[in-house]
């Protein structure tokens, strides 16, 4: 198995290539075919299992086959809302080290930080953005942050993100986002809470357990 053999595009091989992946992992083979022929994906998986690449590799790929010149800032194409802090940053940092032949720009927003940078950001013009769902409601509410363009929603951590207690803020956000959107769910864990937001807000969702 090789990432050639997934499908991907060559400058996203060329950027693994630069980042010694040679061979991808289980979640890797499985997921990434099936994001890139449209499907809702529904994964079990902890970290490490190279998830991140799982949904990131095939997400970029579908934004730069799509991607037109836009007039004026770019709103938001896909989203990812992740649990905490540390891991915006390291999803952001991988996305930023996948698409580095590809014109895309990664944004991060979470709290704990000034809103002013993030919304200087956001105005700037987005392709990806990586939240926390908490932060990205305050954006939401003064306006900063448009989810009108959304196509590719991803829930990353998912238990992670019910544990600290953020249903109902994923749940307002899920309500702003188009309905017409690729939906991807990752958790280490699928309690009662999860299947049913995974029923709720996801079409006829394939599922990759490793
Ligand atoms: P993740 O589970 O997404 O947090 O990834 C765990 C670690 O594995 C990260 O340091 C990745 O850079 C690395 N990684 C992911 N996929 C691969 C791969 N196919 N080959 C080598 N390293 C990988």
């Amino acid at each position: 198995m090789s990432f050639e053999s997934l499908g991907l595009s060559p400058a996203l091989l060329r950027a693994l290539a630069d980042n010694a992946y040679t061979t991808p992992t289980p979640i890797q083979a499985e997921a990434i075919p099936l994001v890139l022929a449209g499907h809702d994906v529904l994964g079990g998986a902890q970290t490490g299992t190279g998830k991140t690449a799982a949904f990131g590799l095939p997400l970029l790929q579908r934004l730069s086959e799509g991607n037109k010149p836009a007039a004026g800032p770019r709103k938001p194409r896909a989203l990812i809302l992740v649990p905490t802090r540390e891991l915006a940053v390291q999803v952001a940092d991988s996305l930023r080290s996948y698409s580095k032949y590809i014109r895309l720009n990664v944004t991060t927003i979470f709290g704990g930080a000034g809103m002013g940078p993030q919304v200087d950001n956001l105005r700037r013009g987005v392709d990806i953005l990586v939240a926390t769902p908490g932060r990205l409601i305050d954006h939401m509410q003064q306006g900063s942050a448009k989810l009108d363009g959304v196509e590719v929603l991803i829930l990353d951590e998912a238990d992670r993100m019910l544990d600290m207690g953020f249903l109902p803020a994923i749940k307002r956000i899920l309500a702003r986002v188009p309905a017409d959107r690729q939906t991807l769910l990752f958790s280490a864990t699928f309690e009662a809470q999860i299947k049913q937001l995974a029923l709720e807000f996801m079409r006829d969702p394939r599922q990759v357990q490793v």
